[in-house]
């Protein structure tokens, strides 16, 4: 039986239905997606490029990029 999405959470960002993502946090929310990946130490240059991908969080920190209004 698959897990059933978790209704709490509003995010359909397709890495919650992975068993592996490549990721460690959510690009959308921000949730730990996949724990077996490391936290990483992210430069400012890095999260430039995320930011720019449209990303709210970091996958690998899992830092707010964008604040919403
Ligand atoms: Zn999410
Ligand atoms: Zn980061």
């Amino acid at each position: 039986m698959m897990e059933q999405l978790d209704r709490r959470n509003p995010c359909d960002n397709l890495n919650h239905r992975r068993t592996q993502a490549p990721v460690r946090h959510c690009p959308a929310c921000g949730r730990v997606v996949n724990e077996r990946v490391g936290k990483q130490d992210c430069s400012d240059t890095q999260h430039a490029t995320a930011r720019r991908q449209h990303s709210v969080f970091c996958v690998d920190c899992g830092m707010r990029l964008i604040s919403r209004g």
